[in-house]
């Protein structure tokens, strides 16, 4: 064969994608349950910011049934996006559906980025807006949050008013767990810039920018089933453009992005709200009873959060060491090292009993902390 080694055939890619630091997801359970000799069912996964009741038995039952696996999705996704459309309130022709919102995410970077074009971020946030944007070479440009990780918005105006042509903002914030306050988003909206509001968590908090995509022609909203719904495995996101976006958006992406099985699951998802928002309720109810117990912890500083996680701040000892010390006992939570959550972790929102293991194993290792 041709040449010595993969590196050397890396010679004739983009150089920047080749020196691009990584994304770091999380890793799947029995991964880790392997590496740290625990059961995989003894691990309490707080690390994804997943659903712990799972999808609808509803969708388990629409997939078990569904009949056609081997008959390609509809590309135009006209179903799907009259059932999305119906959930959110808007004409099916506004949305686009996709392989998670990550894909949304993604497809909105290839649309809108040229490269060397200015793309304006807020961290700390979602890793995946820097990551699509320098996927497409874009030129970051970055508003760090304040200190109560608001955004800065008068700092935002200045980039969008030098010419960054799209931003990114998460309404409620991963991993800092607020909103965006309408005025502040109202302000971004002003500008001639492509505004994506990111609302993976937004069942979490009530309340939805979506109704304002009427008004604004320079609104992205994209949304997600990996958390109410319980689908993250799945894969099943989707966006609300405007019509000539999503049209254009429905044109460049890939024919069949969302397999059949994701969509015969967010079909019966739709179809069986109630149920799911009752584990949404339980979940919001958990998240409060878990900020009340981790404020006991003097060494841990909770902040408030309308998602599915809390972020809190680890004083008088470093935030890794706490959460390997967690993982030693089986409690899996992301850590932070970022500007802004320097020494923070996050820790996704569970059941009464994963609360309850965290607590036990945070009793455990704090003993003796001031
Ligand atoms: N946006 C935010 C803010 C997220 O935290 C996540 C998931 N971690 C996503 C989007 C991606 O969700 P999906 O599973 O739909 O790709």
């Amino acid at each position: 064969m041709g040449g010595k080694t993969d590196d050397g055939l890396l010679r004739l890619a983009r150089q920047d994608l080749v020196a691009m630091p990584p994304y770091a997801p999380v890793e799947p359970p029995d991964v880790l349950a392997k590496r740290l000799g625990i059961p995989e069912e003894r691990l309490v996964k707080l690390d994804g910011n997943e659903n712990p009741y799972g999808p609808s038995p509803r969708a388990r039952e629409a997939m078990a049934r569904y009949p056609n696996y081997h008959i390609y999705p509809d590309p135009d996704q006209r179903r799907m996006r009259e059932a999305v459309a119906g959930y959110v309130g808007v004409d099916p022709e506004r949305i686009v559906v996709g392989n998670g919102s990550d894909e949304l995410l993604e497809l909105t970077g290839r649309l809108f980025i040229s490269p060397g074009d200015a793309v304006l971020n807020a961290p700390p946030t979602f890793g995946i807006y820097e990551f699509v944007a320098r996927t497409y070479g874009a030129r970051l440009v970055e508003a760090p949050r304040r200190e109560d990780f608001a955004l800065d918005v008068d700092a935002m105006e200045t980039a969008l008013a030098a010419g960054a042509k799209l931003v990114f903002v998460s309404s409620p914030n991963n991993p800092t767990g607020n909103a965006v306050p309408p005025e502040a988003l109202e302000r971004l909206l002003a500008h001639d810039a492509a505004v994506v509001v990111d609302e993976a968590y937004a069942e979490f908090a009530g309340g939805s920018f979506v109704p304002l995509t009427a008004e604004h022609d320079n609104l992205i909203v994209v949304r997600t089933f990996s958390k109410w719904a319980g689908l993250a495995g799945l894969r099943a996101g989707y966006g609300v453009f405007p019509p000539a976006v999503a049209e254009t958006i429905r044109k460049i992406k890939m024919p069949y992005n969302m397999n059949v099985a994701a969509q015969a699951a967010v079909l019966a998802s739709l179809e069986d709200r109630e149920a799911l928002s009752s584990n949404v309720e339980r979940i919001v109810g958990e998240r409060g009873r878990m900020a009340e117990r981790l404020t006991g912890f003097p060494w841990l500083r909770v902040y408030p959060s309308q998602a599915n996680f809390l972020l809190c701040q680890v004083q008088s000892r470093p935030a890794t060491e706490v959460q390997s010390q967690l993982r030693e006992r089986g409690v899996l939570v992301r850590h932070f090292d970022a500007p802004g959550v320097r020494g923070c972790i996050r820790i996704s929102v569970g059941r009464p009993e994963d609360t309850d293991r965290l607590v036990d194993a945070l009793v455990e290792i704090g003993a003796g902390v001031a």
